[in-house]
C-alpha cells in the first residue's frame, strides 16, 4: 500500500478526534508507514503512543505492541477501543486470559479486526505465542519503555534482550520501532544495540522544561522547618514532597499536619485501598500535599503540580527529571527544589553495597552526576539536559533564567561578600 496520498491528519482526526500532531508525531508516523525501523526519545506526555497506535491503525495486519506493565497496556487497549466501533481492534494477550478469552483473540488478529496487540515481553516469549504470531500478518513491532533493556535505565527487564530474535522469528523484515523517555547517551547505545535497530531513523524531543525552576539547598538539621516554610509560602497550591523511606515518609506528613499543612502519607507499605483514598485526596485537591515516596506518581496527571520537593536526593540525574517532571504539566509554575547533603549520598551508597558488582558501578556512577549536579555552579537546566545528550543556550535558552545558580551567580556573591569584608 501507499500511504503517500493518504491524508495523515484525516486518520488522526477520524481515529483520535485531534486536528493537530504534537512535536515530531507526524514525521514519525511517516517513517513508520514506510517500514522503516524507528527510535523515538520523546519525555513523558510527549505523545509517544499516538506513533505507533496511529499507522497500525492505517496499515494491513496487526502492530505488536510491547509494554511492561499490564495496568498501561489495559488503559491503552481501553482508549484504542474507544475509537473503532469494533472491540477487537485492540487486544492484550497476556497470562491473566482464560482459554476461551484466548481463542477470541487469536480469532480477532486472523481475520484481520485486530490492529494493536499489546504484549508484556514473558508473553512474547512463549513458544505458543511465537508459532501462532508466525503465521500472520504483523505490521511492525513497537517496543514500548524501550530503557528497560538497558542496565543503565531505571527499569532494566532482562526479558527484553529477548525481543530481537522474537522479532525475527515472527517474519522477514518486520520493522521495529522503539520508544522511550529516557534520554542518556548510555541507554540509547544499548536499545539501539539489542534491538538491532543500528539503522533506525532517531527521533528525539527536546526534554527542556522552561517553565520549570530548579533549586538546590544544602540539608541541614533544620530541613523540616524549612520545608514547613516553602509550603505555608505556597499555600493553597498542589505539590509533592519525596522522601526516601517510609518511615521519613510518614513522620514529616505528621510533622506537617501538625503545623497546619493539608497532607496526607503515600506509599507502598499502605493497602491498596488506603493508597487509593489519598491519592484521589491529592487529586481531588482534599489536600494540597502529597508526601510521599517514589512508589507515588507513576501515570499520575495531575496538570497543576507547583512545587516538587525532594527533602532526599534521588539516585540518579533520570529519577529526579522524571520526578520533577510532575510539576508544571499544565505550562504553568513549577518549582523543583532538592535538598542535598554528602551523608544522603553515603547512605544511598550503603544500599547499593549488597548488590551485585555490576549493579553497584552503575549505581555509583549515577550518583556521582547526581553529585556533579547538586554541587554545581552552572546553569542547572543546562547541566541535566546536557546529561542528556542536549546542549542548552543558557543565554537565549528557554528557561535560562530558571535555576538558582542562574538567578544567584556564586562568584557574584563571593564577590560582593569580599567587598563587604
Ligand atoms: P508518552 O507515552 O510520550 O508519555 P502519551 O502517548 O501517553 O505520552 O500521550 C500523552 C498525552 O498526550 C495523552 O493524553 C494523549 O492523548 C495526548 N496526545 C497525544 N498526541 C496528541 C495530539 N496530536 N494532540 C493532542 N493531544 C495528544
Ligand atoms: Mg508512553
Amino acid at each position: 500500500k501507499n500511504f503517500e496520498n493518504i491524508d495523515l491528519h484525516s486518520s488522526l482526526k477520524k481515529y483520535f478526534g485531534f486536528s493537530q500532531f504534537k512535536g515530531l508525531q507526524e514525521e514519525v508516523i511517516k517513517n513508520v508507514l514506510q517500514r522503516n525501523n524507528t527510535f523515538v526519545i520523546m519525555p513523558t506526555g510527549g505523545g509517544k503512543s499516538l506513533c505507533y497506535q496511529l499507522p497500525a491503525l492505517m496499515q494491513e495486519g496487526t502492530a505488536i505492541v510491547v509494554s511492561p506493565l499490564i495496568a498501561l497496556m489495559k488503559n491503552q487497549v481501553d482508549a484504542i477501543r474507544g475509537v473503532s466501533s469494533e472491540i477487537g481492534i485492540a487486544h492484550v494477550l497476556n497470562s491473566s486470559l482464560n482459554k476461551g478469552e484466548i481463542k477470541q483473540v487469536k480469532q480477532d488478529i486472523t481475520d484481520g479486526i485486530t490492529k494493536l496487540l499489546y504484549v508484556a515481553p514473558e508473553s512474547l516469549t512463549k513458544e505458543e505465542n511465537v508459532e501462532f504470531l508466525r503465521s500472520v500478518v504483523v505490521s511492525f513491532v513497537a517496543v514500548d519503555e524501550a530503557h528497560c533493556i538497558s542496565e543503565w535505565g531505571h527499569d532494566f527487564r532482562p526479558e527484553y534482550r529477548n525481543l530481537k530474535s522474537i522479532v525475527e522469528r515472527l517474519g522477514d523484515n518486520i520493522p521495529i520501532i522503539g520508544l522511550t523517555a529516557t534520554a542518556t547517551p548510555k541507554v540509547q547505545e544499548d536499545i539501539i544495540k539489542n534491538l538491532g535497530i543500528g539503522g533506525a531513523k532517531l527521533f528525539k524531543a527536546s526534554f527542556n522544561r522552561p517553565n520549570l525552576f530548579y533549586e538546590v539547598r544544602t540539608k541541614t538539621e533544620n530541613v523540616e522547618a524549612d520545608i514547613i516554610r516553602f509550603v505555608k509560602q505556597n499555600s493553597g497550591k498542589s505539590g509533592i514532597i519525596y522522601c526516601l523511606s517510609r518511615k521519613k515518609v510518614e513522620e514529616l506528613a505528621q510533622v506537617l499536619q501538625v503545623n497546619g499543612v493539608s497532607a496526607v502519607p503515600y506509599h507502598a507499605g499502605f493497602d491498596a485501598k488506603t493508597r487509593s483514598k489519598y491519592q484521589d485526596m491529592f487529586l481531588m485537591e482534599d489536600v494540597d500535599v502529597v508526601i510521599a515516596t517514589i512508589a507515588f506518581g507513576m501515570g499520575i496527571d495531575k496538570p497543576d503540580v507547583r512545587f516538587v520537593i525532594h527533602h532526599d536526593i534521588p539516585k540518579s540525574i533520570e529519577s529526579y527529571y522524571q520526578e520533577t517532571g510532575r510539576a508544571g504539566r499544565d505550562g504553568g509554575e513549577g518549582h523543583c527544589l532538592a535538598y542535598y547533603s554528602y551523608k544522603d549520598i553515603e547512605k544511598l551508597e550503603k544500599f547499593m553495597s549488597g548488590k551485585p558488582v555490576a549493579e553497584q558501578e552503575i549505581g555509583n556512577a549515577l550518583l556521582q552526576e547526581v553529585v556533579a549536579y547538586a554541587e554545581t555552579s552552572m546553569s542547572r537546566r543546562k547541566f541535566m539536559l546536557h546529561y542528556f545528550g542536549e546542549e542548552f543556550d543558557d543565554v537565549n535558552g528557554d528557561g535560562a533564567e530558571m535555576d538558582d545558580n542562574t538567578r544567584n551567580p556564586k562568584e557574584k556573591e563571593e564577590a560582593k561578600d569580599n567587598v563587604v569584608k
